[in-house]
């Protein structure tokens, strides 16, 4: 049995993990583990390449039992193609906020551990789950080496006209109020991907990469460089998500606070729960669900999509005119990967930009894909999102094993 590297993704309430060969990089099973609440009852599910889907329901209240339960599963199931802990030589956590100390992926170390820690006030949904996870894997695996790879990272190199906010310069200063961009491990990996189905060099294209899942952000990348994003000092900023607002106009913060009485708790709440395609439509923040009820005459349904699609297209006019050009657009994650309806909506009037649909190619697309029509002049790419490939690609490039070289990581 190869030696492994295992990859954890601790979202809020959920902990995604993968087991990956640590000589050639493949893949070997990936896995979830879902709950909510404090009624421990989860359901883990786990795929390999020689594994059929498995599922079963677990035990789970928290990220360390979480870690404990993906670790017995894979090595429960390791007749069928995933190893065993044992064999793990290597640990690499998602951490979604690196601030501006971790511009690169670091081996862990108490040091590191510390930072995570303080960062954790902007980050109160993820870097704890991160840090207990990276607890848990210690314990489980006691002296195997654990690197954290950031969703920040990638956009360490925005430049400052990029990242201060038209705010006092003192917020930015004094309280380090700054656009930090996230979802920069999936923009890294489309911008190499990219690269690769387009076989030219990263460092001679611009790309608009779309990540649309639950959460949404769009970033311009030149020579594999992040010159731009959606997101900001949160999430939250940016084009509308499932159910966060993106961006607004401030005032109507100011407004619902001074004339309606809404707290600032409340707002949070709203602003990250009730709002975007939930809060529009009423119906649902499942794209599948509102394409359903637009089909069947669902006013608010139909409108929430309209919105969400002209909000991304109108990003990607002003990623576009940043770069000068593009020499593709890049969708991915869920919704970007799967509704064909979504991207025909955005996709619409970018012919100005050199960018035309190809609708035959847009509607039976596997991932990954070139669904621009023969006479574009530029490429629109359908890329599956492996934020888990680039975790282990990152965790092997940090400590030199042997697969540290089947991806060009130097842009990130
Ligand atoms: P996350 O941001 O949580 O990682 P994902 O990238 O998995 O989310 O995206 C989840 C979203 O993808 C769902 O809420 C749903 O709107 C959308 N989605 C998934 N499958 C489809 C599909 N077949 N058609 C349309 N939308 C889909």
């Amino acid at each position: 049995m190869s030696a492994s590297i295992l990859i954890i993704n601790s979202g809020s309430s959920s902990l995604k993990f993968g087991l990956f060969a640590a000589d050639s990089g493949d893949s070997l099973c990936r896995g979830i583990i879902d709950w909510a609440g404090e009624t421990g009852h989860a359901e883990l599910r786990l795929t390999g390449s020689s594994l059929a889907e498995f599922k079963q329901p677990v035990a789970v209240r928290t990220h360390g039992e979480a870690v404990d339960v993906a670790l017995r599963a894979m090595v429960e199931t390791s007749p069928l193609n995933a190893a065993p802990a044992s064999q793990i030589i290597a640990v690499g956590h998602r951490v979604v906020h690196g601030g501006t100390l971790f511009i690169k992926s670091v081996l862990i170390d108490e040091r590191v551990r510390t930072a995570i820690a303080e960062l954790a006030a902007l980050a109160p949904l993820h870097n704890p789950p991160a840090l207990a996870a990276i607890a848990a894997a210690e314990a489980a695996l006691p002296g195997v080496p654990q690197v954290a790879v950031f969703d920040t990272a990638f956009f360490s190199s925005l430049p400052p006209k990029a990242f201060v906010y038209p705010l006092p310069y003192e917020w930015f200063t004094d309280w380090g109020v700054r656009r930090f961009g996230f979802h920069g491990i999936s923009h890294a990996y489309c911008a190499q991907r990219a690269a690769e189905i387009l076989d030219r060099p990263l460092r001679d294209l611009r790309l608009v990469i779309c990540h649309l899942g639950n959460g949404c952000s769009a970033s311009a990348v030149s020579g594999g460089q992040a010159v731009a994003t959606t997101m900001g000092f949160t999430p939250l900023d940016g084009l509308m998500m499932g159910t966060r607002s993106g961006s607004l106009d401030p005032g109507i913060l100011l407004d619902v606070q001074q004339r309606r009485g809404l707290t600032a708790e409340t707002l949070k709440h709203v602003l990250n729960h009730e709002s975007g395609l939930l809060g529009v439509s009423g119906v649902a923040s499942d794209v599948r669900q509102l394409e359903s009820a637009a089909q069947a005459g669902h006013a608010r349904a139909s409108l929430a999509l309209e919105m969400f699609a002209d909000r991304v297209r109108s990003s990607i006019g002003a990623l576009a005119v940043t770069l000068g050009s593009v020499d593709a657009l890049v969708f991915t994650a869920g919704v970007g990967e799967n509704s064909s309806g979504v991207r025909a909506a955005i996709c619409e009037g970018l012919e100005c930009l050199g960018l035309r649909l190809d609708h035959d190619r847009n509607s039976s697309v596997r991932p990954d894909a070139d669904i621009a029509s023969q006479d574009s002049v530029s490429r629109i790419l359908v890329i599956e999102s492996r934020e888990d490939l680039m975790v282990a690609r990152e965790t092997s490039r940090i400590l030199r094993l042997p697969s540290h070289d089947f991806g060009d990581c130097d842009n990130f």
